[in-house]
């Protein structure tokens, strides 16, 4: 079985806007703007073997304002630039009730089936609570990167930075192998 290390796509690999209540992420590939500074730490990830996935829930295609053809150019950009295995995205909205939009775990439990992953050897980026309890649901680690949106929910570990995080899963990782 493989292992995976899932990336939430906004705020961890794109820039977003900060609404007063959540992130405002962008629509078009103008708009879209990579967090290069992602690409180098989780190539540290690649190179001993995970799986990269993005994840992101975009109901913007379901509610009308997000058009599909720039999305899909705007993740072929993300692809190249971050050596991504796959994008796993929910395109529904709250009312639709799906059980793929975080924080359900759908996504997760797609990509395993789709990527023979162990889900319980798997790690979970996010800067966002949502992804915490998707993790938690799913039997991932969690480790959150300092936001205002992390919330309350169970995480296993908050850490200031991206580059803190790749470090911790690659402790980890070793851990685990030397058990
Ligand atoms: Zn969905």
């Amino acid at each position: 079985m493989k292992r995976a290390v899932f990336i939430e796509r906004d705020g961890v690999l794109n820039e977003v806007r900060s609404g007063p209540k959540q992130q405002i992420a962008p629509i078009s590939l103008e708009e879209f703007k990579l967090i290069t500074a992602a690409a180098e730490p989780l190539k540290k990830l690649k190179a001993v073997g995970f799986v990269l996935i993005a994840t992101t829930n975009q109901p913007g295609l379901s509610r009308g304002y997000q058009s599909r053809r720039e999305l899909d150019r705007m993740h072929d950009l993300l692809r190249r630039t971050f050596t991504l295995d796959d994008i796993m995205l929910c395109p529904h909205d709250e009312a639709d009730h799906c059980p793929c939009r975080k924080p359900r775990a759908g996504l997760l439990i797609e990509a395993a089936f789709k990527w023979q992953l162990s889900l319980d050897h798997s790690y979970v980026i996010s800067d966002k609570w949502q992804d915490a309890e998707a993790a938690r649901t799913a039997g991932c680690t969690s480790l959150l990167i300092k936001s205002p949106w992390i919330g309350e929910v169970h995480r296993d570990f908050v850490l200031s930075d991206l580059v803190s995080v790749v470090d911790k899963i690659l402790r980890l990782k070793h851990q685990v192998e030397c058990a």
